[in-house]
């Protein structure tokens, strides 16, 4: 596994939210969420494939765990440890920062840190919101970041979208002053920039839909710029064999097309581009210390 010294500071970063396919958030009102504990679990088969894959390239990743998926199944957590990647947080519920306002968004940077340190045997340092939901009216959220002994954060898109985005966010990784003498590391993920504007390009539906060469390309501006892309998947992208839901037309066709893509699709950007986990991309870049 490549170590923090040897990664170059213009390395790409895969990341991956770790939660269960019932647990999207454009589910959340056909899958009421009292009744998640009685859903089918695919969510370690789905990382297990995921690990295989990025083993047999040898990349180092991040994995942004969900604390609710880490309570019920540590197991998979200390996998992807043992498998040497990094671990970071994305919360306890998957509730949007909004919603669970100052405290409740405390109690989960808190909990779900505590937990996945102790199953995975290392610090966690770098957090990631339910939806990138840390956005001009919930900035709050950082201090709290920065509060709970988080490093960096990966949560702010800088793309205009109904539910998150901060449009004209600098779109490359950066140390952002906060209150008091605090600070935090914001690592953002890729978007392609073009008439005039920041879209898109970092993975989910995107990464699905459009054609291959389109996260290429996206990747090569970003590196054209000195910029290091981040990408996001999740492990239900990986499984086009997931229970369907009935949902309506557009979030049927954001959520199932193209599943069986994304392992090859994944795996042509590792064999093309240099990648790294994001805590050692942002070693490289002088950003965060080594571990
Ligand atoms: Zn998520």
């Amino acid at each position: 596994m490549t170590k923090a010294a040897a990664v170059d500071a213009r390395a790409h970063c895969v990341s991956i939210d770790v939660e269960d396919w019932f647990q999207v958030a454009n589910f959340f009102h056909a899958i009421p969420r009292a009744s998640w504990d009685q859903q089918i679990s695919r969510v370690e088969r789905n990382v297990d494939g995921i690990l295989e894959l990025l083993a047999a390239r040898a990349v180092r990743a991040t994995f942004f765990v969900l604390g609710w998926i880490a309570e019920r199944h540590p197991q998979v957590i200390r996998r992807i440890a043992a498998a040497g990647h990094e671990l970071g947080s994305h919360g306890v519920s998957h509730r949007f920062v909004q919603d669970l306002g100052p405290d409740g968004f405390r109690d989960e940077a808190r909990r779900s840190k505590a937990l996945i340190e102790q199953l995975g045997g290392a610090r966690v340092r770098g957090f990631r919101a339910s939806t990138f939901t840390i956005t001009r009216a919930t900035w709050w959220a950082l201090d709290v970041l920065a509060e709970e002994g988080y490093e960096y954060d990966s949560s702010v898109f800088p793309v205009r979208h109904p539910r998150y985005g901060v449009p004209g966010f600098p779109p490359e990784p950066q140390r952002l002053a906060l209150a008091g003498s605090r600070s935090i590391v914001e690592f953002p993920p890729l978007v392609y920039r073009r008439f005039g504007r920041c879209w898109p390009a970092a993975g989910g539906g995107y990464f699905r839909l459009f054609p291959l060469w389109f996260s290429r390309h996206a990747i090569a501006q970003a590196e054209r710029h000195g910029r290091s892309a981040v990408l996001y998947l999740h492990p239900w992208e990986f499984d086009p064999g997931q229970p369907r839901v009935a949902v309506g037309r557009l979030t049927r066709l954001r959520h199932y097309a193209n599943l069986a893509r994304t392992a090859p699709r994944l795996d042509s950007l590792l064999a093309r581009f240099r990648f790294a986990a994001m805590e050692d991309v942002l070693a490289a870049r002088g950003l965060l210390a080594p571990r």
